[in-house]
């Protein structure tokens, strides 16, 4: 990122959490120190998610924010190697693998509940067609159902943890 850059950024901050980073030359120039091998699209994301987690009401560390991610220059050492998915067997960037992994994963949750709990068989493609949101919102369909019916108690309890903290109940 260059320092223009990062002032924008700052400015997303200081917008979401009343700070005032971006005002601040000294501040600027520190997060530009650690950011400035990082693309800026990566950044954006990273806040993002930020944003949506559970500390999401205090403002982001620098830290917290390159948590995931990789520089400039790693992902271009990494863009050719692909990786083998355990559940669909297709091989995938190792850049895209964690978030291809975590898409297959629900959907072998839905495969599985949709048949123990409503005694479905559905079809893998449908879900594969999905958007990241349609699928998101499938999977908290489906947490609700199990919820509702399982009898295992800390399966329970997990979902309860979780569902409350999203507002789903
Ligand atoms: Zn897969």
């Amino acid at each position: 990122m260059t320092i223009e850059e990062v002032k924008k950024f700052l400015k997303r901050i200081d917008m979401n959490y009343q700070t005032n980073l971006s005002e601040d030359k000294d501040v600027v120039r520190e997060w530009h120190t650690d950011l400035k091998n990082y693309s800026n699209e990566d950044l954006d994301k990273s806040l993002n998610e930020y944003m949506k987690s559970n500390y999401a009401s205090i403002p982001p560390k620098r830290w917290a924010l390159l948590n995931d991610l990789k520089t400039i220059e790693q992902k271009e050492a990494l863009k050719d190697i692909y990786e083998t998915c355990i559940f669909c067997g297709k091989k995938v960037p190792l850049l895209e693998y964690k978030k291809h992994h975590g898409r297959c994963l629900d959907i072998a949750y839905l495969i599985k509940n949709g048949k123990k709990f409503l005694n479905k068989d559905w079809d893998k493609e449908q879900f594969y067609k999905m958007t990241d949101a349609e699928l998101e919102d499938k999977v908290i369909k489906m947490q609700l159902i199990v919820y509702d019916k399982t009898t295992n108690l800390q399966e329970k309890a997990m979902l309860e943890i979780y569902l409350k903290r999203i507002k789903a109940i």
